[in-house]
């Protein structure tokens, strides 16, 4: 903590003293509305966002028996109350049905489609979804097959839901794990299809004692392409996962970094004093994939208002608020950034920014960044945030 010390930048707090109908407290804009906004979504797992009535139908077709439940509602239960058991046996029990279920290429294609119709639903104007290949391949596809079979998953949904009006650009992430030895398989595999919709690489799974330098040949293998990388890394783990995953392996963004907050220190008289790492991390903007419902229920953060993201805000890192996975966490975009909000008392304009963080931080080409900021996400809160300025304040309830 040699950098020094300095006060604690403020955002405007909620704006008191005014109730709006259908509001879950002053200032804060409502599910509703968020989910009309323009918004941009950087973290999400492809296995963690089924439809239960998918999963139960994938298991019918395949003759899959080993699921708790063949009600979707009750499916649907059951995958969040793994998730929010702090149980990691049973959440990774989760991830062991939706996995067993995606080993054929109809099952992929139905899948990425889907994912792209409920993202576009839910007023996603930009994602990117990422996936482990190499969980796929039990069945005998081969890495190259599953990239594709998504791939084509995804193009089909983008085009259904732009002649549906309502565009939605989503591309993919390929995730390595970290406890296995395919990462440079994978990255190969990514640069090889760069050009049909994957964005990057990744690297997912247990921290400790899986340092992410274990698979440096394939984060060299990505750099030398002049490709993407983000690295989960400080999630449950602390500031080395953070500190080798952009010293060592370049990552561009990190997934989660919410641990970077154990090189802040917070005075009780508000002053502010950051360690090197995470003055590099503010100072560089690089960029962190929050996802505040899943950190809560993998006991990362105690609660939402507890939640990291508040303090890393104020400090203006740049933040971007994330579902993880929808399934599991029982979340989406909307939502996310609708408790975020009334956590934190975010209003619109916070909400913007976060999501000019988000489109900023996509590895997706500048000029067509641009012009998503320029077209669709400027315009659209605007005509939220109007929307509102004209709505008649009433009496507090
Ligand atoms: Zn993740």
């Amino acid at each position: 903590m040699d950098s020094g010390s300095r006060k604690v930048g403020s955002l405007p707090g909620p704006r008191a003293g005014l109730t709006y109908h259908g509001r879950m407290r002053p200032g804060s804009p409502s599910i509703e509305q968020i989910r009309r906004a323009p918004k941009v979504l950087l973290h999400d797992h492809l296995d963690g966002g089924l439809r239960p009535a998918t999963i139960v139908e994938l298991a019918a077709e395949q003759g899959y028996r080993k699921l708790p439940t063949t009600d979707p509602d009750a499916l649907a239960a059951w995958f969040v109350a793994g998730a929010a058991g702090g149980d990691l046996v049973r959440y990774l029990e989760g991830f062991a049905h939706t996995v067993a279920l995606l080993q054929h290429t109809e099952a992929l294609i139905r899948v990425a489609e889907e994912c792209v119709e409920d993202l576009a639903e839910d007023g996603v104007v930009y994602a990117e979804v990422r996936f482990a290949p190499e969980l796929h391949t039990e069945a005998g596809l081969a890495l190259d097959d599953v990239v594709e079979a998504v791939l084509a998953g995804f193009e089909r949904g983008m085009r259904r839901e732009a002649a549906r009006g309502r565009p939605i650009v989503v591309r993919t992430l390929l995730t390595a794990m970290r406890t296995a030895a395919r990462s440079l398989e994978i990255a190969e595999c990514a640069v090889r299809h760069r050009d049909e919709g994957v964005a990057g690489f990744d690297v997912a799974g247990r921290e400790a004692g899986f340092p992410p330098s274990r698979h440096l040949d394939a984060f060299q293998l990505v750099q030398r392409e002049n490709f993407h990388t983000t690295v989960h890394a400080g999630e449950a783990f602390g500031l080395p996962s953070i500190w080798e995953a952009l010293q060592w392996c370049n990552a561009e963004r990190l997934g989660h970094g919410v641990r970077i907050v154990d090189d802040i220190a917070v005075g009780a008289d508000g002053t502010v004093g950051l360690g090197r790492l995470a003055a590099y991390v503010r100072d560089t903007r690089t960029p962190l994939e929050m996802c505040p419902t899943s950190n809560v229920q993998t006991g990362v953060a105690r609660s939402l208002g507890q939640h990291p993201l508040g303090l890393l805000v104020r400090l203006r890192f740049r933040v971007t608020v994330n579902t993880d996975n929808r399934l599991m966490s029982g979340v989406s975009l909307s939502s996310e950034l609708a408790a975020v909000a009334e956590a934190f008392g975010y209003g619109w304009a916070e909400l913007e920014w976060l999501t000019l963080n988000a489109i900023k931080s996509a590895f997706y080409p500048f000029d067509k960044r641009l012009a998503l900021i320029t077209g669709r996400i400027k315009p659209g809160f605007a005509a939220l945030a109007q929307e509102d300025a004209l709505q008649v304040p009433v009496p507090g309830r």
